[in-house]
């Protein structure tokens, strides 16, 4: 078993206006295995989380701690952290001009592992994980994220979680923009990976409606940079019926 412990973290991030403290003071513990739900309002520091955790030069850790199995996540480099077993799906991806997806995969593959996957067994598995996923076997050829839809960038981030076998995984708004029947396709994928490979998964989300794919083992609400409340299924299943009001500042009427 491994653990991702996230200890009393603040962050802040430098825009023009100054620095702005985003993050004030998280605390959780992802073990290999469990499913984590970060849910919360718009603007309430979901996205810098998982930003600082995969290194994102942009934000400033200013107190806490990241660890994995105690070794100092903060301290390593954006591809140590790939290294230590660490997966994050953007909520914007880039462009990567002239890289086919086939090897966009096979690079990430070898440099995570420390050397290349054997052809056979690598093939194989990549037409494997994009059945699966119900992916045109043409997508392996184009330039990654090149044109893709929303739909088609969510497939290449489980496509990759499936190859890649990370430890765990920051999955930031995987649900955004999906309709019904690839949020299925999608959900599938990360739960093959958590059943065959024991993945710990942060999963990300303003909604509730990916966690009726993905079953969450805990759920944190993320308000003002702070973790508001924490529970079980049951309170993703309360937000969907309250959304976040009793959570964000009482509006003081103005006589
Ligand atoms: P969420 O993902 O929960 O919607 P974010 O982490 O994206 O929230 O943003 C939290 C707050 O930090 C917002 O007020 C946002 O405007 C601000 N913020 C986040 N990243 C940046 C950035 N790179 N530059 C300026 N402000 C930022
Ligand atoms: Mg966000
Ligand atoms: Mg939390």
């Amino acid at each position: 078993m491994s653990v991702l412990e996230i200890r009393d973290l603040h962050v802040t991030v430098d825009t023009e206006e100054g620095t702005t403290p985003i993050l004030n003071g998280v605390t959780l513990t992802l073990r290999t295995g469990e499913t984590h739900a970060i849910m919360g309002p718009n603007g309430s520091g979901k996205s810098t989380l998982a930003y600082t955790i995969a290194g994102h030069p942009k934000y400033t850790v200013t107190g806490g701690s990241i660890t994995l199995d105690g070794e100092d996540v903060l301290a390593m480099t954006v591809d140590e952290r790939a290294r230590a077993g660490l997966f994050l799906a953007m909520q914007y991806p880039v462009e990567i001009p002239g890289v086919t997806v086939t090897n966009f995969l096979r690079t990430a593959k070898t440099a995570i592992d420390g050397e290349a996957p054997s052809i056979r067994t690598w093939t194989k598995d990549v037409k494997q994980s994009m059945k699966g996923l119900r992916m045109d076997p043409k997508f392996a050829s184009r330039n990654v994220n090149e044109g893709f839809s929303g739909g088609e960038k969510k497939r290449h981030e489980i496509l990759q979680l499936e190859l890649l076998k990370p430890r765990f995984a920051v999955l930031d708004e995987t649900d955004s923009g999906l309709d019904v029947d690839a949020l299925k396709i999608v959900s599938e994928g990360v739960n093959r990976a958590k059943e065959e490979t024991g993945l710990g998964v942060l999963l990300i989300t303003h909604y509730t409606r990916i966690l009726k794919y993905i079953t969450p083992d805990h759920v944190h609400v993320l308000v003002a940079g702070r973790v508001a409340e924490q529970g079980g299924p049951e309170l993703a299943a309360r937000l969907e019926d309250e959304g976040y009001d009793r959570f964000l500042e009482p509006v003081v009427d103005a006589d």
